[in-house]
């Protein structure tokens, strides 16, 4: 067995971030830039206001309160047509341009109009600039607003919109096909022959590359035919940024997957310290990454938390650092115990959190084969080669529901 760090770094070494296009600003969402995004414009475009009130020069409001003549009023979206000058106020509303002469504003709340709409109560003193929004506060013209390698989230995609930028350079997404193997494997609702079990991987797996990102294929149910795996994987690779199967990568006789790639692939079939998940069948067909996932419906999830997901993201353009899923330090609700296998055992836990700190206890059967856990699973707890954990002890979680 090969330490997890190890298969790790071996599998995304190879999980390189797909060529960069040029996408709509507005179909951004979720890419990551292949350049960096420079500002052209100042934002905002003109000083203006952040207040309903009474656009003033500071000055004449030093002995409130005191009373201005209301020499006109400007609307959000006009250009000022009136000038302050000593002695008067122009109405402004929110957004709207600072009108010549005046040095700051007075929020509504602190004015009264006693006297009809020709003059104004100021009930209180403001000092020069205050609730004005300066030209090019937020962004300056040629500045990088941000760097390349950002996911575009929704804030990036309403700066691009800010500063008229109508598309940007991106890397594609890959395009991923999902493939089931196993004989005893039927899909739908009738019922099921003596031997038989419905195909779930394929349908998690779809939704987990989904989740992560990516555009999906699904490329079916193939049977433990070495042919059918062959013509499989060789469609697949061609016309997919990458493949994940799931099912015949471990010792068994019609563990087809393992034999396929080892003949037709550049690959490396690893047996990891962990459980579940230990075998992985991980290889490139002209240039496609294949992740030959396990069968058992946990061990593909984990598998797939493990390689599949952070070396997708990597294709996406994400940078190492944030490929993976966040990780936390946990307290154990209750004892998990496990036994001594050289392995470090990702359990199924729901966590839990309470002020800032997260707690965990298990999310139900810990087998490889009860996918039930693992759907009511928020987080993997890593349990070290040993006896497990006691209430009270810590232990290092993956967050399954944070990306
Ligand atoms: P394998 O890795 O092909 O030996 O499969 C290991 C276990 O996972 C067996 O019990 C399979 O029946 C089960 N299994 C494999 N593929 C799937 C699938 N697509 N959906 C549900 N169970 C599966
Ligand atoms: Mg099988």
């Amino acid at each position: 067995m090969i330490p997890l760090s190890e298969a790790q770094q071996y599998v995304l070494s190879q999980c390189a971030p797909l060529p960069a296009e040029s996408f709509p600003a507005f179909d951004a969402l979720g890419l990551v830039t292949a350049e960096p995004i420079e500002s052209t414009e100042q934002v905002p475009p003109f000083d203006n206001t952040a207040v309903d009130g009474y656009a003033v020069i500071a000055a004449d409001t030093a002995d409130a309160p005191t009373v201005l003549q209301v020499a006109g009023a400007i609307a959000a979206g006009e250009a000022p047509t009136v000038d302050v000058t000593p002695g008067t106020a122009v109405r402004i509303m929110t957004g709207a341009p600072m009108p010549a002469g005046a040095d700051a504003v007075v929020m509504v709340e602190n004015t009264e109009n006693p006297d009809g709409a020709d003059a104004v109560r100021i009930l209180e003193g403001v000092s020069s600039g205050a609730a004005v929004r300066r030209a090019g506060e937020d962004m300056q013209p040629n500045q990088t607003v941000f760097e390349s390698g950002t996911l575009l989230q929704p804030g990036h995609i309403g700066v691009l919109a800010t500063l008229g930028i109508a598309s940007i350079s991106a890397h594609r997404r890959p395009l991923v096909g999902v493939m089931s193997t196993g004989d005893e494997l039927v899909e739908g609702p009738q019922a099921l022959a003596p031997g038989q079990i419905r195909d779930s991987n394929r349908h998690t797996i779809l939704s987990l590359v989904a989740q992560a990102g990516c555009d999906t294929v699904d490329l079916g149910l193939i049977r433990d035919d070495e042919d059918a795996v062959e013509a499989a994987l060789r469609s697949g690779a061609a016309s997919c940024d990458a493949l994940i199967t799931s099912g015949g990568v471990s010792m068994g006789d019609f563990d087809f997957v393992k034999m396929v790639l080892k003949r037709i692939a550049d690959m490396r079939w690893m047996q990891i310290a962990i459980k579940p998940a230990k075998p992985l069948a991980f290889g490139t067909l002209d240039g496609t990454p294949i992740f030959g996932l396990p069968g058992n419906p946990v061990s593909s999830m984990v598998s797939f938390e493990l390689f599949a997901r952070p070396g997708l993201r990597l294709m996406r353009g994400i940078p190492l650092e944030d490929a993976h899923r966040p990780r936390v330090l946990g307290t154990a609700d209750e004892a998990m115990r496990r036994g001594p296998d050289g392995k470090t055992h990702f359990a199924r836990v729901e966590v839990r959190w309470e002020n800032g700190q997260a707690f965990f206890r298990s999310a139900g059967g810990q087998g490889s084969h009860q996918l039930s856990a693992m759907a009511a699973a928020s987080g993997l707890a890593l349990l070290p080669d040993g006896s497990g954990v006691e209430a009270g002890d810590q232990a290092e979680l993956v967050l399954l529901h944070a990306s």
